[in-house]
């Protein structure tokens, strides 16, 4: 085994951001088309993958909330059923770290866009009581509980609304601390991101972003916000979205270098304990040298070769992560 083999086989790597086909389908034990399946899964010796329940944004009406609510429990229901053959449902850190420990993979459920509970955020704690470990505070376009980074003009949306979190987003923000759920600022306008990071008693972390100082698109966070981040405790998770990576970047174009570049300025300007890494497969991720979930141990060998080391690495693939789960965790009511 190579030095970037056994460092990769030594960590709990974990993926805090895939998406999955929703009505459902390709089979999530087979070898397949999709990005991430159990077998690839195993192959790129991941130990944890966070799946989840992606509701698009949609009509703020009473029909669009309800098929939100129903398109988001019914995503969590599938993804609840997938515990089997050496995979693992896992509603928090110490379950994750068992299923390591017991050489399972752990499938972790999370929420995508608050616009799942509508005008109800005490619909969190159900969503919580489903398995969902975070909360994506908007996806594209702004939600009853916040500003989103990319607005939705077919949607009637303005530039910000809310002006960051609404009355009832502040009041997610403190249930999501009391169920022990993570906010994910991922797709939040910057004022919700401020907003969050200062309200929230939990550590609060992007599931999916990049560097702005190294790719100026909208989804990524400056370095205010990554101050922010770092002051907080939080997470920054870097995702592996071509177009954040590099300016008009694609699939084809967007190597590990790249990936790597944004996680070096990140690590540079916030600390190795506030960086992290994601993939964001099957919803937009993947490039030359990380095509798939298969392929992750050549993220550690990237990461290697850059100079990091073993420990290093090991915060870098979860172990920032879930420190700030299990503190959402104790911080629960
Ligand atoms: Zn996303």
């Amino acid at each position: 085994m190579d030095a970037a083999s056994s460092v990769h086989a030594g960590l709990l790597a974990m993926d805090t951001h895939i998406d999955i086909p929703w009505p459902t389908g390709p089979d999530f034990f087979s070898p397949g088309p999709r990005h991430v399946d159990l077998p690839k899964l195993r192959e790129g010796g991941v130990g944890a993958a966070f799946l989840a329940a992606y509701v698009p944004q949609g009509k703020r009406d009473e029909a669009g909330h309800a098929s939100a609510w129903e398109r988001a429990s019914g995503m969590l229901g599938v993804i609840g059923g997938l515990g089997r053959d050496g995979a693992v449902v896992c509603r928090n850190s110490r379950e994750i770290r068992a299923a390591r420990a017991a050489g399972h993979v752990a499938i972790v459920p999370a929420v995508e866009n608050g616009y799942a509970v509508g005008e109800q955020p005490g619909r969190l704690a159900e969503l919580r009581a489903m398995g969902a470990t975070y909360l994506t505070i908007t996806h594209n376009g702004h939600n009853a509980l916040a500003d989103s980074a990319i607005p939705r003009t077919d949607l009637g949306d303005g530039s910000a609304e809310h002006g960051g979190l609404s009355a009832l987003g502040q009041e997610a923000v403190a249930i999501l601390n009391r169920v022990g759920m993570l906010a994910d600022i991922a797709h939040t306008s910057k004022a919700t991101m401020l907003q969050t990071a200062a309200l929230s008693n939990s550590p609060v972390v992007s599931t999916h972003s990049c560097v702005r100082a190294l790719c100026d698109h909208v989804r990524n966070l400056d370095d205010e916000q990554l101050d922010a981040l770092r002051d907080c405790g939080d997470v920054v998770q870097i995702t592996a979205v071509p177009s954040f990576l590099k300016a008009g970047g694609t699939a084809e174009t967007v190597t590990l270098a790249d990936y790597c570049d944004h996680v070096d300025y990140a690590v540079k300007r916030i600390g190795i304990e506030h960086v992290g890494i994601s993939s964001d497969f099957d919803g937009g991720g993947g490039f030359v040298g990380w095509r798939h979930i298969g392929d992750s141990p050549n993220v550690t060998e990237a990461l290697l070769a850059r100079g990091y080391d073993r420990a290093a690495i090991a915060l870098l693939w979860g172990g920032n992560f879930l420190r700030c789960m299990e503190q959402a965790e104790a911080l629960a009511a």
